[in-house]
């Protein structure tokens, strides 16, 4: 996404996902890209002011360089050193949440006295933290593991080597394998391997298969309706802790599986807040959701660069 200084978007491009290509073929296919986005934009390059990349993974932010997989022996390389190059231009990365929770202060939506959390499902359950106009960064920029509390003990096992893990049963690649174990439900989804789907073309098989269950649920199969609404829950139970440690007032609901599935998720997450939020009786916490799935973040990384240039003491060092 090309965006003007108000965050409005002026060019937007989607192109094929990662597939199989290692990370020197996406890298230099995503440098060509680019090139090609920023010429045919019709903007002077000299107008341009810097490129945001918004990852869904681990980043290590003090030289940009990424986890190439999502497992606890990544392979990393730095996808800001190579974009510098192919671009001429600064380069920042931030994770997608992030990413959606600037995007939402630089737009104006949120003032810097609110403090809010941004939830980001996509293939999982990304997390944001807005303190005081400043993104959370924790000790090494990677404040996502929200995805990894244990949301069922007992539950199945999760990449990171603990079980239960949120976002083993609220993500949409969950939601997929519960409907995949209910002989009901087996048609709307399909019988294809979800992690085979995921390395497709921008997981968009696993968000069709996803949007067609969560349609049913909306027309009223039950057991549509039962699989999408037990992941909401364990989600919903997740943000109340949440809600309770940090006294928030607000959670922002962003991501293409929001997209398909946000009002199932947003009622149930704010009837558990309105019923059980230990500052219930204080003060109420708004739970809104953000339409506009994948290109949400990528405007988001825009206002990262805004971000870093004009307020760098909030940097990571
Ligand atoms: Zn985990």
């Amino acid at each position: 996404v090309l965006s003007d200084l108000t965050g409005a978007p002026v060019k937007v491009v989607s192109t094929a996902g990662i597939g199989t290509l290692t990370p020197e073929e996406f890298i230099a296919r995503i440098a060509a890209e680019l090139r090609d986005f920023m010429h045919e934009s019709g903007v002077p390059l000299d107008r341009i002011i810097g490129v945001g990349i918004a990852n869904p993974g681990e980043i290590d932010s003090r030289d940009g360089r990424i986890s190439w997989s999502s497992t606890m022996d990544p392979q990393y390389f730095s996808i800001v050193e190579a974009i510098t190059d192919a671009s001429g231009l600064p380069v920042v990365i931030e994770n997608d949440a992030g990413c959606v929770a600037l995007g939402e202060f630089w737009s104006g939506r949120m003032s810097s006295d609110q403090d809010f959390v941004t939830l980001y499902l996509a293939s999982g359950v990304g997390f944001a933290l807005m303190i005081d106009g400043a993104l959370y960064r924790g000790a090494s920029s990677n404040v996502g593991g929200f995805q990894h509390v244990v949301a069922d003990p007992g539950g199945a096992e999760c990449w990171c080597g603990s079980r239960g893990c949120l976002r083993t049963v609220s993500s949409p690649v969950a939601v997929i394998e519960a409907a995949r174990r209910d002989p009901s439900l087996i048609d709307l989804v399909g019988p294809e391997d979800v992690g085979l789907a995921l390395a497709g073309v921008g997981g968009s098989e696993l968000y069709l298969g996803f949007r067609t269950l969560v349609e049913a649920a909306n027309d009223g199969d039950e057991a549509a309706g039962r699989v999408v609404d037990t992941a909401a829950r364990f989600l919903a139970n997740a943000v109340l802790g949440l809600v309770n440690v940090l006294d928030l007032g607000k959670v922002v609901l962003a991501g293409p599986g929001f997209d398909d599935a946000g009002e199932r998720y947003r009622a149930l997450i704010a009837e558990a807040l309105d019923t059980e939020a230990l500052m219930r009786k204080r003060h109420g916490v708004q739970v809104e959701l953000r339409r506009g799935g994948d290109e949400l973040a990528a405007l988001g990384a825009a206002a990262v660069v805004l971000h870093k240039l004009l307020t760098p003491h909030h940097d990571p060092q």
